[in-house]
């Protein structure tokens, strides 16, 4: 299944992507599960898919506002310099332990939906990322078992406000501008992805291609992120782990490249799907 979140008319529902159309599970289940979260929390997808079995769709896409996929979550856990490519671009030393910050649940956009380039700053940078979230709960999860814990994936844009990221050593303030974090169009069910070590991710500015690589290259694979995560906080149904960015960001470019308004950014991973996001002024 491929689920979205989506306004229409000012109503928000979720649903299964069906064609050019959506099929509208809130109206179905939604007196069972209020959302997406809560349909990931009750272990609920097998019943969503039979809700679909020989549905039509409800609405069309053109007639909707996609929203985030999953806008809700109570944790958003971001890898940084997970990719050797953008650590040595970075210019950063290699660590033993995955780099983890923190996003704002309110600074994320769904497909469609503009990224917001701040006035404080005109170094808003794209990064490209696979995001999980997570189904099962769990705390010290084994590597061995970490990917039973995955709903399902999305794509990420992980906008970046670049000076802000680097007043000090803490990434915070510039990961966390309003709107600066694009994520979908849909959550792909995991039963959709075989093999997430083998996907390929590519992120596009105005069309041209600014970043590409295989998630295989990932520093601190999927397995060994949720067993870190979980060793210190506990991951619940919802929570959205981004994986870290490839080399090719726009800061270390020469000259630099940076997202402004006007700009289409786009980020395409296979078999999970292409978010795409204009880029406006605040
Ligand atoms: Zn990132």
């Amino acid at each position: 299944m491929r689920l979205v979140t989506f306004d229409i008319a000012g109503k928000v529902s979720y649903g299964a992507l069906l064609g050019d159309g959506i099929v509208d599970l809130g109206a179905r289940l939604g007196k069972k599960y209020a959302d997406v979260k809560a349909l990931i929390a009750a272990d609920a997808l097998d019943e969503a898919a039979a809700a679909l079995k020989g549905a039509k769709a409800d609405v069309a896409l053109a007639a909707v506002t996609l929203l985030p996929p999953l806008p809700n979550p109570d944790k958003i856990l971001c890898v940084g310099v997970n990719y050797d490519e953008h650590r040595k671009e970075t210019g950063r030393d290699k660590s033993e332990k995955p780099v983890i910050f923190t996003r704002f649940a309110d600074t994320q956009v769904g497909h469609g939906q503009a990224l917001v380039r701040p006035r404080s700053s005109e170094r808003f940078d794209y990064e490209g990322e696979l995001a999980i979230v997570i189904g099962r709960p769990g705390r010290h999860i084994p590597e061995s078992t970490a990917l039973a814990h995955i709903a399902g994936y999305s794509c990420y844009n992980d906008g970046s406000v670049r000076d802000w990221q680097r007043h000090t050593h803490q990434f915070t303030p510039g990961k966390n501008f309003p709107a600066s974090g694009g994520f979908g169009p849909a959550l792909v069910t995991a039963d959709e992805v075989p093999d997430p070590f083998a996907l390929t991710l590519i992120t596009r500015l105005n069309g041209q291609e600014v970043q590409k690589a295989g998630t295989d290259l990932m520093i601190f694979d999927l397995k060994q992120l949720i067993a870190y995560i979980s060793g210190f906080t506990k991951l619940n149904p919802g929570d959205v782990i981004i994986t870290g960015t490839p080399g090719g960001v726009g800061d270390k470019r020469n000259p630099p490249l940076y997202m402004k308004p006007g700009d289409v950014a786009e980020v395409e991973i296979s078999g999970v799907g292409l978010l795409r996001n204009p880029v406006i002024a605040e």
